[in-house]
């Protein structure tokens, strides 16, 4: 239905795989884990796994963890889930960047004996202000021409843990004028009085990404190390090191625009924000755009990896892509699999003067109206029931198709009532209507008189109570991040979670956590995979009905 869009990268590995370069192509998801991953993340993971899905290669799973202080076993945990629930599978075991710590060591050792390295006693001000800008040059250190044996001593004390945090960095010794800015000198390893989560008290230095990423790459065999476009000017550093070191082998580093999504925020640092102040209820709140937030909120793993198929991959930065677009992908979903039920959001009682008390009707109703493989539901009639307050108007205009005094309307799956007397309470709220039957109707169209209007409903002795939970987007601008001097958190949305305590029809009775149904009339709902459990169901609404996305 709809055609891939563009994918650069897939187009230029084909070509090489036809043209003989590569026989086997291996690709790398590489997250920090200091934070859960979100719908960018998504982009990367379903590039990475499915170009070597669809080219019979590898892709590896291999956390950036070279900043301790920020990162986190649960976030480990919570990466590894997402990526598996995505349906992908990374080729051998997990890695991690910390895995290379003595082979980076001994090739730090290796720079310094070649004098391509030094240990730098400027404190990190000296250092940026020494680095120069892009229109004027930088100037050499003081502490550059050290010799040999006293930056591999400097260094291995270093390591040991004899310096404080900022007291000395070791640096590449490359070009202080060099017209690209990561080639003046970059730091290569930090002092970290921290504890790694893998490595625990075992080092007091910790590698940069710089000096770590395109290495850990060649160890692991990466053919092409594919990453977004703010890393193009790292490229000549990332091909420095190496050309500069004994290692195993090339990669080659692309970089692709990255996602940039309206109305989300997509910065690990910022969504952290949001969990931290608690403005949202924890990472995976179905308000998030994290992938587990989007899990809970009733995404599909398909949904997500076709938004990702549809944005395709450019160089070019595209802009804003319209949220409508993943609406869209989960939308056509849902409609195609999610089964059919009827639940009041709001009810209304209803009594049906004409219907006996102990009047038993059951119908039995398509579970899906496209898919004869689903079970029919059962849904019960009786005298009492709830329709939603918003089908029902006192005072309607001519083109309200629902209920009102004295109109018609159908029940769906069932016959056409009118409304005879409106009840209310002391404070003129309507709680009640007393409406009549025409048995006349069923399955047919009433004699003499058209019936426009059909509306769902619940039969208040078998329905189940149940909440409901609406959701809309955390922000009302387009992208709540893009004017620098004004916090994002002015353009959140205070109606981005709206609680309902609904009614359902009693098939939905024994819905599982993650069940998927489209509650009629009202859009897609996911049965909460922490909260829901049968006889205490709450539901997300994942997303409406109405389809705004056109292309
Ligand atoms: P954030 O800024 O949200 O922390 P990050 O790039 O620092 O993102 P990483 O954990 O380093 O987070 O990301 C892992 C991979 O995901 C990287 O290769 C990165 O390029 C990619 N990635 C991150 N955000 C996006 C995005 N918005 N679109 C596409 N790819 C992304
Ligand atoms: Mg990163
Ligand atoms: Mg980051």
């Amino acid at each position: 239905e709809t055609t891939p869009a563009p994918n650069f990268i897939r187009n230029q590995v084909r070509d090489e795989i036809e043209g003989g370069q590569v026989t086997k192509i291996v690709t790398r998801f590489p997250p920090e884990p200091n934070g859960f991953l979100h719908i960018g993340h998504a982009k990367s993971i379903c590039l990475n796994f499915g170009l070597a899905e669809q080219m019979g290669g590898e892709c590896h799973l291999r956390f950036d963890d070279t900043n301790p202080a920020k990162e986190e076993q649960a976030y480990i945990d919570a990466i590894k889930e997402d990526v598996s629930w995505l349906g992908f599978n990374w080729t051998g075991p997990v890695r991690f960047a910390s895995d290379y710590f003595d082979q980076l060591y001994a090739w730090a050792q290796h720079l310094i004996r070649e004098d391509k390295a030094y240990v730098d006693d400027l404190s990190p001000d000296e250092i940026r202000e020494y680095r120069g800008t892009l229109t004027a040059p930088g100037k050499p250190s003081p502490y550059r021409e050290r010799s040999v044996d006293e930056n591999l001593d400097l260094l291995e004390r270093m390591r040991n843990g004899e310096f404080g945090e900022s007291e000395k960095v070791l640096r590449a010794k490359i070009d202080m004028a060099s017209p690209n800015i990561n080639l003046r000198d970059p730091i290569l390893y930090r002092i970290r009085h921290a504890s790694h989560h893998q490595t625990g008290d075992k080092w007091k230095i910790y590698p940069s990404y710089d000096f770590t990423h395109g290495q850990s790459d060649a160890i692991e065999g990466i053919t092409h190390s594919i990453c977004t476009l703010e890393f193009e000017d790292h490229r000549p550093l990332y091909e420095w090191f190496l050309n500069n070191l004994p290692v195993p082998s090339k990669p080659r580093q692309i970089e692709f625009a990255r996602l940039n999504l309206d109305y989300t925020l997509t910065s690990k640092r910022k969504l952290k924000l949001l969990v931290d102040e608690q403005i949202v209820d924890g990472w995976d709140d179905p308000r998030m755009p994290t992938i587990s937030g989007m899990r809970r909120r009733g995404y599909t793993p398909a949904s997500i990896r076709k938004f990702c198929e549809m944005i395709g991959v450019t160089r070019a930065d595209g802009g804003l892509v319209d949220i409508a677009m993943l609406t869209h992908a989960i939308r056509s979903d849902l409609e195609d699999n999610a089964p059919r039920a009827m639940c009041v959001l709001k009810p209304l009682k209803v009594v049906l003067t004409n219907v006996a008390e102990d009047h038993e009707e059951v119908y039995e109703v398509p579970g899906h109206p496209a898919r004869d493989d689903m079970a029919m539901r059962k849904v019960p009639f009786g005298r009492e029931l709830y329709i939603d307050q918003d089908d029902f108007m006192e005072d309607a205009p001519k083109k309200f198709f629902r209920l009102a005094p004295g109109k018609e309307v159908r029940l769906r799956n069932s016959y056409v009532i009118r409304c005879d007397e409106v009840i209310k309470d002391d404070a003129g709220e309507v709680v009640e209507l007393r409406c009549s039957v025409d048995f006349d109707t069923l399955g047919k169209n009433p004699e003499g008189r058209k019936v426009k209007g059909v509306v769902h409903w619940v039969s208040a002795t078998h329905g189940v109570p149940m909440e409901v939970r609406l959701y809309d987007n955390l922000f009302m601008v387009e992208q709540p991040d893009r004017d620098k001097d004004v916090d994002f958190l002015e353009h959140l949305n205070t109606e981005s979670l709206v609680i309902c305590q609904a009614i359902g029809e009693p098939s939905l009775a024994d819905a599982a956590p993650e069940d998927r149904f489209q509650f009629e009339r009202m859009g897609y709902f996911c049965a909460d995979r922490h909260l829901s459990k049968p006889g205490q169901l709450v539901f997300n609404r994942t997303v409406g009905l109405k389809d705004s996305w056109a292309k």
